[in-house]
């Protein structure tokens, strides 16, 4: 069996005409454009490179972007502050802090400090818990992506064998929420599972967020299931190097049903994502009415 590929690039390009037709739509009503700004804390090459290609995305998308930054050594206060003073400035729409923070911040304080009307991760409590009750709120972003690409698959999810791989606050647990939500049964492994091929090979729809390169390799995949790799890695070869997600790719694509490439499988929905969550809280903090209710 060789698998079908579900891509990004379609999914992530509509995605981003909606963006930029609401951008303009949003100027037209309030006179500025939707703002997002984004905090990188240290000199995480990864994290510089994402903040980079956010701020082309935005820029196509209409969105004015700014990449704030501080120094890797500074403390949980002085990055608290610095989201404070982002809350206090009413010109932004969307605040977002680059993940991992260096060691030693204080990660849930930092995310807690966000105002939960601009927080286009939905990474507060506030919001994380309006996703747990199913209540309108913004999404996590590569939560959304996930099932954004999975819905437009035409992938069914009602009574299906769910398992993700992965239980971080901002990928792998809302992700199992939101499968959860659409009526699937989920399972969630996490480092101390004992062993997760045996648990993945049950799935028929199996997302992987690690950040582990082949982690889940041919036993870890039920023939014909839908896989979505979430994992980005990046590992050295003999051309300098290349980005893998966590799933060996092509070993799985011989078992799999579906299997999304890494790149061009969920990164760029998820960019998309975080676009359109941009446009959703400035449409919502304008009093607009929002084109889908359902992501707010
Ligand atoms: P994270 O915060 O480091 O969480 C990793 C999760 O994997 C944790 O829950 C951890 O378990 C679990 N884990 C670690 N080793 C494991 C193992 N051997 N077996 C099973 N589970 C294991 O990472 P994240 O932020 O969720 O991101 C995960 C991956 O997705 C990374 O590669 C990241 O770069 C990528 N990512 C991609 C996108 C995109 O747009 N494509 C967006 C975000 C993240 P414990 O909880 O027990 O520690």
């Amino acid at each position: 069996m060789a698998a079908s590929w579900l891509m990004g690039k379609a999914l992530s390009e509509r995605l981003r005409a909606d963006a930029s037709e609401r951008s303009k739509r949003f100027v037209a009503s309030v006179g500025r454009p939707p703002a997002l700004v984004s905090l990188l804390v240290g000199d995480d090459a990864a994290s510089a490179a994402y903040q980079r290609s956010k701020g082309v995305a935005a820029a196509k998308a209409g969105i004015a972007y700014r990449a704030e930054r501080l120094a890797a050594d500074a403390t949980t206060a002085e990055v608290v502050a610095a989201v404070q003073a982002l809350n206090a400035d009413a010109a932004i729409d969307g605040i977002l802090v680059e993940m991992p923070l260096p060691r030693g911040c204080d990660t849930a304080a930092v995310q807690a400090a966000i105002d939960p009307l601009r927080d286009v991760d939905a990474v507060t409590p506030a919001n994380l818990g309006r996703l747990i009750c199913g209540m309108p709120g913004p999404q996590p972003a590569t939560p959304r992506a996930v099932m954004a690409l999975l819905a437009d698959a035409g992938i069914a999810l009602a009574g299906v064998q769910a398992v993700v791989v992965g239980r971080s606050k901002t990928v792998g647990l809302p992700v199992a929420l939101l499968l959860l939500q659409a009526d699937a049964t989920v399972s969630i492994c996490h480092s101390r599972s004992r062993d997760v091929a045996a648990v993945s090979r049950t799935a028929d729809v199996l997302v992987v967020a690690v950040g582990r390169p082949a982690l889940i390799g041919p036993d870890g995949v039920k023939p014909g299931a839908v896989v979505i790799d979430v994992g980005t890695n990046w590992v050295d070869d003999d051309d300098g190097g290349r980005m893998v997600g966590d799933v060996d790719t092509a070993a799985v694509a011989d078992v799999a049903g579906w299997l999304t490439p890494v790149p061009g499988g969920v990164g760029p929905v998820t960019t998309a994502c975080v676009l359109v969550a941009t446009i959703e809280l400035a449409e919502h903090r304008a009093g607009m009415a929002t084109a889908s209710p359902k992501a707010r």
